[in-house]
């Protein structure tokens, strides 16, 4: 199977200092895979070099098998590149219903199909977006991005700062929108636990390099080599 997303060899930094190093990863059609790692390990700068928005000194990046333009954002994103940043990235004076607008769902039957998979959002359609909880701001990125209909979605830290019933939710959001739909999704994590019972395979990242990787079932397994990893100690 071709995969959604291909990386190869990506880096990249700011200044000077080399931030990535050489990684190399992919997501097939309808797989969730996480992202892994510290504080500073370089998982944002990953999916920020990925979508164009920092430079990529070295590498590929490949969207179903075709090559994507380095350093065009808009062209990551009409090659079906979605990316829900960890700022989420809404317009906090609008309303729900008008960020969703922003984000081309204006038609009353994109609104349906927004509300059919975030039903929650139908009694805030006109709350404005700053008074959302973090939960709700949340699900509203998520809405805005899936509304684009990526092949491939990026989702930084989605859980921060959220109760952990409210990230379950949204797991099961981005595995309905995988098994339906064939999206295939990167997820950035802080918290190891969510993210491997959220993922079918991850990548850890340490200090800009990918140190390990394997399905939910093989890092279960390697719990305490993952932890080790995870927290930086080897
Ligand atoms: P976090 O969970 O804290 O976001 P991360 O794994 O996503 O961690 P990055 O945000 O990619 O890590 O940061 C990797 C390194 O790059 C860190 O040392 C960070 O200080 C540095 N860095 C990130 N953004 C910038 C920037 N705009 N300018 C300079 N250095 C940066």
């Amino acid at each position: 199977m071709t995969a959604a997303l291909a990386v190869t060899g990506l880096s990249a930094g700011y200044g000077s200092a080399p931030v990535i190093r050489g990684i190399s990863f992919e997501v097939l059609p309808g797989e969730i895979v996480a992202l892994l790692g510290r504080n500073g390990a370089g998982k944002t700068t990953t999916l920020l070099t990925i979508s164009g928005l920092v430079r990529a000194r070295a590498g590929e990046v490949s969207v179903g098998g075709k090559a994507v333009a380095a350093h065009h954002p808009r062209a990551v994103t009409r090659a079906g590149v979605g990316h829900v940043p960890e700022e989420r990235a809404l317009f906090a004076n609008l309303s729900v219903r008008d960020n969703l607008a922003v984000a081309g769902a204006r038609r009353a039957r994109d609104l349906r199909r927004v509300l059919e998979l975030f039903p929650e959002l139908e009694r805030l359609l006109d709350r404005r977006s700053g008074l959302l909880s973090g939960g709700e701001q949340q699900m509203l990125a998520l809405a805005r991005a899936v509304h684009q209909r990526p092949k491939v979605l990026l989702v930084d830290e989605m859980s921060l700062g959220l109760a952990p019933k409210i990230c379950q939710r949204l797991v099961d959001i981005l595995r309905r929108l995988a098994t339906e739909q064939g999206l295939a999704v990167v997820l950035v994590e802080q918290h190891l636990f969510l993210a491997l019972e959220a993922a079918d395979r991850a990548y850890v990242l340490h200090r800009g390099e990918i140190t390990l990787s394997g399905t939910r079932a093989e890092l279960a397994e390697r719990r305490a080599e993952l932890e080790a990893a995870y927290l930086g100690s080897v």
